[in-house]
């Protein structure tokens, strides 16, 4: 028998095709990858620290499938708290993660979820698993949401009451719930055929999420208008009066600046140079150049004192520093070892690394500088020195984001990750951490999790060899400039 489960469920709301494939040729999937997994593995983690909101709660084992449901059955007639309860219902199936018994033999359903705010979805998702435990005959009287509270304070053990929010969600749950059957026969419907139902590309294949399905996407061409700068709604505009590449966009059609730009330059096949705005960026720096970048970890539940969930700890950082136009670079670097809150450390190198002048280049200045902000707050001993490295922060990303700089190659991003390899060939495809989120996670999974002392020596040497490129990139891309500019 078909079962359709919650997430799946939820998966047919998004897409009939995916529901479809999830079900009867998962194969077709790709595998799961490291950071949808990090985010799986965060969820299981504010999932146990949302049990110690209701002390008395049983968890019922989730290994054994029918095992659980059975076992459900038995602690459902003993009116207890429960920890992912098993529904079955015909060929629904749900498994909740915390069902609390109440007033007038009903029950409150409290879904947990490690996002800081309450998305449509969770309303959906929540509306599935009343349906399901209405069918099997139980009263649902209050469904809750219980999410991530951004502005909890770490300060000793995690607190669970100031870590969740928990939030009364019965009226959007009764609303969305309307429909619910109509849905679900549509859904069984769909999981029944024998073939895959023909859908195509729209706005549905990122609301809610990214979907993870490559192969519809795959008939567009390389420099097709979904690359478009910052295209928003344009994308499906362009793509529903059938105009697939940027350098098919007709004259009369609606581009800002940069979009023109990114136009002009796929029609040519040429890179756009604007010297006068690059030289006059160039001017803004004075030697020596402290080239700049840091790694954070951002965990939903803040490992901490003084860190709210999600917030971004840095926790390694590599500079090069260029004395003059025509010197060779030297390198400095920091990555915490051990578990312990890495910032006092990561403050007291990048002091003595940084000096008190000239100017320091970062990519995406935003970044850097608010994390600087932020550590300032919690170590005041640092305020004045961090308000001077503010001060002397040159955003090596203006050239790019400005466009006084486009190379049909970037498509479309401003990412040094796409700027490096266009403008200098040179790129992250030879090593294994290939950009922040993976070294944020990997640096995590060796501190945090399980890891041999060889894996830990392993990652800790990538993680190095990725947050050097990121300096070292900055350099090839400012010669690059002057180069121009000559
Ligand atoms: S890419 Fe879009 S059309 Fe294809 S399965 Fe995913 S959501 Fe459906």
């Amino acid at each position: 028998m078909k079962l359709l489960s919650k997430s799946k469920y939820l998966t047919g709301l998004q897409c009939p095709k995916l529901l479809w494939i999830e079900i009867n040729d998962p194969t077709r999937l790709p595998v799961t990858d490291p950071t949808t997994q990090f985010i799986f593995d965060q969820g299981h983690l504010v999932g146990e620290l949302a049990r110690k909101l209701f002390p008395s709660g049983i968890d019922i084992p989730t290994d054994d499938f029918f095992g659980n449901i059975k076992e459900t059955k038995k602690l459902l007639e003993e009116r207890e708290t429960l920890f992912e309860a098993g529904i079955l219902s015909g060929q629904l199936y749900s498994r909740l993660d915390i069902l609390r018994p109440a007033d007038n033999d009903s029950w409150h359903i409290i879904e947990v979820k490690s996002s800081t705010s309450i998305k449509d979805i969770n309303i959906h998702d929540v509306a599935f698993q009343r349906h399901c435990c209405e069918r099997q005959g139980l009263n649902i009287s209050k469904c809750y949401l219980a999410y991530i509270n951004n502005k909890y304070v770490r300060a000793g053990e995690i607190d669970p009451e100031g870590l969740f929010i928990v939030e009364d969600i019965t009226d959007q749950v009764s609303e969305v719930s309307i429909d619910v059957q109509d849905k679900i026969e549509g859904m069984l419907e769909v999981i029944s055929r024998y073939s895959c139902p023909e859908m195509g590309i729209g706005p549905h294949c990122r609301d809610p999420y990214e979907c993870v399905l490559a192969e519809c996407w795959g008939f567009l061409p390389e420099d097709n208008i979904f690359n478009l700068y910052r295209g928003g709604k344009k994308h499906f505009e362009l793509y529903d009066k059938g105009i697939t590449t940027i350098k098919d966009i007709p004259d009369s059609y609606r581009l800002n600046e940069k979009q023109c730009i990114q136009r002009n330059c796929e029609i040519d096949g040429q890179p756009y140079v604007n010297k006068e705005a690059i030289t006059n960026f160039l001017a803004t720096l004075q030697y020596p150049l402290y080239y700049l970048d840091f790694e954070t970890i951002s965990p939903a539940v803040p490992l901490f004192d003084g860190t709210c969930p999600y917030q971004p700890v840095p926790f390694q950082f590599s500079c090069h520093v260029v004395k003059n136009e025509k010197a060779l670079s030297e390198h400095f670097s920091f990555l915490v070892d051990g578990p312990d809150d890495p910032r006092p450390a990561f403050l007291s190198e990048l002091k003595k690394v940084l000096g008190d002048y000239e100017s320091i280049v970062v990519y995406n200045q935003g970044f850097e500088e608010g994390i600087l902000k932020e550590v300032a707050l919690v170590f005041p001993e640092y305020y004045d020195w961090v308000n001077r490295v503010r001060s002397r922060m040159v955003d090596l990303l203006q050239p790019f984001r400005s466009f006084s700089y486009y190379h049909p190659q970037q498509k479309g991003s401003a990412s040094i990750k796409k700027v490096l390899p266009a403008l200098t060939g040179k790129g992250y495809e030879n090593i294994d951490i290939s950009d922040g989120v993976l070294a944020s996670i990997a640096f995590y999974n060796i501190t945090y999790g399980e890891a041999t002392e060889e894996e830990r020596s392993k990652v800790r040497g990538e993680l190095e060899k990725y947050c050097t490129l990121d300096t070292e990139g900055m350099i090839w891309i400012m010669d690059k400039l002057r180069e121009l500019c000559d």
